[in-house]
């Protein structure tokens, strides 16, 4: 049998490449030769690195050049409260992250959002997108492949339908600069994120745009996706899930628990999440979205770099006169592209899958696409949470400070 030790001797002595170990030994096996090679290289201990609770076969279609698992601690918020098209009811959110104080701020803002009777989500919007780059000679053989395409929609979506069982073409959205063409393709891709789906399904519809229009080829992503980038496009025209949550609190509630008022959460909002973020030219109009977001990828298995979208969210705040005299807060996020899934990619891993279990929402749902739909609602509230928990506090620390200069 070989062994780690000799399968590092043979690497030393360059027979055998890192990424070649698998065909030589099982996965685990492999992993620990990793290991040794770096260990010997390097004099650093890799023991907790060695110390991961799965079959590193397993995580063969997420990682090449295994040498074990980086672990984030994990913790859970709520319940978070629910009235979704999806979700309904209370959900226990998962949260990986290092940032101290990150879930104990969304815990709080979940306890509040608990007391008012929960949030309201809804999945507005659906669609991940694939945009292929095609080379013309100008403008009129450009404007003749917009032509067919427009033209011949349902010729597109059999052949990209072909290629899957769940996902859906819903549209293809032609762009022309110069003498280059962009295709951008949205699909309904159910529970998965969607992303091998759609470049799968778009490679099929593209032989047929070569073969149809003068149009040629030049990559199957032309970056109008656009994909992991910072992008208008996903901002305005959303991408994945566009999903929206809101909640009406009681102004007393905001006082007892919040230690502030409507009004002052509304003016922080404004003058930071609004003003703030549009002077400093941001797509992204928030306090920190992005902070639940990535938990919440990482924990649940999501792609972590298509955190970038889930940064494109806006919040929004209202003050709203009650039947006391006073104001109740309206507090919403509208989270523009949100890429979740819960099949396919990072979500079968088992630590992955657990959390999505947590959630009620590991694999398939029925009908397809209500599981991504609800973990996309949760997390937008986990989103909302988090908004104001973090806008509270600001507000009253402002107060408090107010307070103390004022001498009450
Ligand atoms: P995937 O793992 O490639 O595909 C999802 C699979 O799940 C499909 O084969 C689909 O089958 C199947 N499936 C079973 N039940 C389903 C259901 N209820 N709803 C939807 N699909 C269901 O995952 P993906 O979400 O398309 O892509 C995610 C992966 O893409 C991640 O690993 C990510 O890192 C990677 N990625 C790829 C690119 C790229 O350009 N290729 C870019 C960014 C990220 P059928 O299709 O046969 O129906």
């Amino acid at each position: 049998m070989t062994t780690a030790d000799d399968l590092a001797d043979r690497v030393r002595d360059g027979e055998l490449r890192i990424h070649e170990l698998e065909a030589h030994a099982d996965h685990d096996t492999a992993a620990e030769a990793r290991r040794l090679v770096v260990e010997r290289e390097t004099g650093v201990d890799l023991e907790t690195i060695a110390d991961y609770g799965f079959p590193a076969e397993t995580a063969e279609p997420n990682i090449e050049n295994m040498i074990g698992a980086a672990q984030v601690p994990m913790g859970v918020v709520g319940p978070a409260t629910v009235d979704g098209g999806a979700a309904d009811g209370e959900y226990y959110l998962p949260l990986a992250t290092t940032e101290g104080a990150l879930l104990a701020s969304v815990n709080r803002g979940l306890s509040v959002i608990d007391a008012a009777g929960g949030a309201t989500a809804r999945v507005t919007k659906n669609g991940m997108t694939r945009a292929p780059v095609f080379r013309v000679d100008g403008v009129a053989e450009a404007a003749e492949t917009v032509e067919w395409v427009e033209k011949n929609l349902e010729t597109l979506r059999e052949a990209a339908e072909a290629t899957t069982s769940h996902g859906e073409l819903l549209g293809v959205e032609p762009y022309v600069v110069g003498d280059s063409v962009y295709l951008r393709f949205a699909y309904d891709t159910k529970d998965a994120m969607g992303m091998n789906m759609a470049t799968i399904a778009t490679g099929e519809a593209c032989a047929v745009v070569e073969r149809e229009t003068p149009a040629s080829l030049v990559a199957l992503s032309g970056n109008l996706c656009s994909d992991k980038k910072p992008a208008a496009i996903n901002a305005v025209e959303g991408r994945g899930r566009s999903v929206t949550a809101d909640v009406v609190i009681p102004g007393d509630l905001v006082e007892d628990r919040l230690h502030t008022t409507a009004e002052a959460i509304v003016e922080a909002n404004t003058r930071k999440n609004l003003t703030g973020s549009a002077k400093a030219g941001a797509l992204g109009f928030n306090a920190h979205a992005a902070n639940v977001v990535a938990a919440a990828f990482l924990a649940t298995g999501q792609d972590e770099a298509q955190v970038v979208e889930g940064a494109n969210t806006i919040t929004t705040m209202d003050a709203r006169p009650n039947d006391d005299g006073g104001h109740d807060l309206y507090a919403a996020v509208s989270l523009a592209s949100l890429e979740v899934g819960t099949v396919g990619g990072g979500t079968k891993l088992p630590t992955q899958a657990e959390a999505l279990e947590i959630l009620g929402l590991q694999g398939g749902g029925d009908p397809a696409g209500s599981n991504a739909d609800a973990l996309a609602e949760v997390i937008a509230v986990g989103t909302l949470a988090g908004e104001l928990s973090l806008l509270g506090a600001l507000s009253s620390r402002h107060l408090a400070s107010a307070h103390e200069e004022l001498g009450r």
